[in-house]
């Protein structure tokens, strides 16, 4: 149950309030910080719904709850994202915040979608993460293209788009390795991936996709400082959202990196992805 719904249902049913009084505007501020959301954004909504209640002569809980709804909705301001193919995606992030279960999760929307998918295995940089990769194409019954431990990624990559174009596949995902602690190789690799993808397959459509653990909060935020040094990022890939009250950071991560959202990821299964979707979102993760 999202944070705000759990607020007013306290409200509603424990403690049979049903007027708004300063103690109302007073918690709920308090949830809105504690979501992460930023004290910024955050002071803005209280404004906006002290001055829309009070315009709309509204008096009680309920009716409140559907105003801050529609706030929530329209602070998120998303513009529906636009899939063209042949397309390839490239996955950036720090280890352990869900890249491989998101490439699978990708896998999985774009198969549902009738396209044909490809993975390369760029992450040479640990055995583990080619394998793990390599169970979840097995799955998914998706040809993946990888060489050993150490291998150069970009030549997996060059690999990848050669086979994607000899089979006219739609979607080519690559994953990345997510060594931060050795950042100017890592972003040196990524520069030169990206390199290999403009020369080899100029037409086709590019993203790079970073993907953020959102339970980590306001630190996810310096994650994508830290990649759009030396990449380009499009858009995000936000996971864990399942079980984790912190699904306030969208307002910061929207509105002070001005990268979209893409994905949202609430789950460790294969099907536990949505397209970002404003209404959506704050139904499932907020209200
Ligand atoms: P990577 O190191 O970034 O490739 O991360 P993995 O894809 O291996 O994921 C790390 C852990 O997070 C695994 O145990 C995943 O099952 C789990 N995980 C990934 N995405 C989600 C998600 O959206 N929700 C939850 N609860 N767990 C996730």
């Amino acid at each position: 149950m999202g944070i705000f719904k759990k607020f007013f249902d306290k409200l509603k049913y424990t403690f049979k309030r049903t007027e708004l009084n300063d103690d109302f505007y007073d918690e709920l501020e308090s949830i809105l910080i504690s979501s992460d959301m930023g004290v910024e954004t955050a002071m803005d909504i209280m404004d906006e719904l002290r001055d829309v209640c009070k315009k709309k002569l509204i008096k009680d809980v309920e009716r409140a709850q559907i105003e801050l709804k529609q706030l929530l909705i329209d602070k998120l301001n998303v513009q529906p994202v636009e899939f063209d193919y042949p397309m390839i995606i490239t996955v950036v992030g720090v280890n352990g915040v869900g890249k491989t279960t998101s490439i699978a999760k990708m896998t999985k929307y774009f198969l549902n979608k009738k396209k044909n998918v490809i993975l390369a295995a760029g992450d040479t940089f640990r055995a583990a993460a080619t394998e793990q990769l390599s169970n979840w194409a097995e799955k998914l019954k998706v040809k993946i293209i990888k060489q050993g431990e150490g291998a150069d990624s970009a030549a997996v990559v060059f690999d990848a788009i050669s086979s994607m174009k000899a089979k006219n596949n739609d979607v080519l995902i690559v994953d990345t390795a997510g060594r931060l602690h050795t950042k100017t190789n890592l972003m040196k690799e990524l520069e030169k991936i990206n390199n290999i993808i403009n020369r080899e397959y100029p037409e086709a459509k590019k993203m790079n996709l970073i993907v953020l653990d959102a339970s980590i909060g306001q630190n996810s935020i310096a994650q994508v400082k830290a990649f759009k040094d030396s990449v380009n990022i499009d858009g995000i890939i936000l996971t864990k959202l399942d079980g984790t009250s912190k699904g306030g950071v969208v307002y910061p991560i929207i509105n002070e990196l001005h990268v979209p959202i893409i994905f949202t990821g609430f789950g460790e299964g294969v099907d536990d992805l949505d397209v970002f979707d404003a209404e959506n979102f704050v139904n499932k993760i907020l209200m």
